[in-house]
């Protein structure tokens, strides 16, 4: 099997880079291959969810940190995620901003959500009083927003 090696630096968006979505205490899916060598997986960030946490950055104009993006199988169950979560196939972030909180982030989602801002918006609730999640879908526009 050939080994890419992941540059973890690359830019996906103005104001993200790769190494934001992952947490560095996620090792990855990992199995052997035929060769018996240990191969790591970890699925890329949607780039629908980069464009539309970029447009959120943008709108607000303050850095967004992210709190917990793409996580593998374990790392999932480890922060007792649900089962389905879109966190496992990069299609969904939790993020704070600084000065805000998660009702301050919310009224900007849903306000850009209702001017057509963010059109992979799928699900947007809050984890916290400071931590907003954001999930996506690239297959059906859905219009459902909740806190
Ligand atoms: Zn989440």
């Amino acid at each position: 099997m050939k080994k890419e090696k992941i540059n973890m630096n690359k830019k996906l968006a103005t104001n993200f880079r790769l190494r934001e979505f992952y947490n560095p205490n996620d090792k990855g899916t990992t199995w052997r291959d035929r060769d018996g060598n240990t191969v790591t997986v970890r699925p890329m960030p949607a780039q629908e969810l980069v464009d539309t946490l970029q447009a959120i950055r943008s709108r607000i104009n303050k850095p967004v940190h992210l709190t917990s993006g793409v996580r593998s199988e374990q790392r999932n169950a480890q922060v007792r995620g649900s089962a389905r979560s879109a966190h496992m196939s990069g299609h969904a972030a939790d993020f704070v901003v600084h000065g805000m909180t998660a009702t301050q982030l919310f009224n900007v989602v849903r306000a850009m959500h209702g001017y057509g801002m963010l059109p992979h918006l799928a699900f947007c609730y809050r984890i916290s009083s400071t931590v907003l999640h954001v999930g996506v879908d690239v297959w059906i526009r859905r219009n459902s927003i909740w806190g």
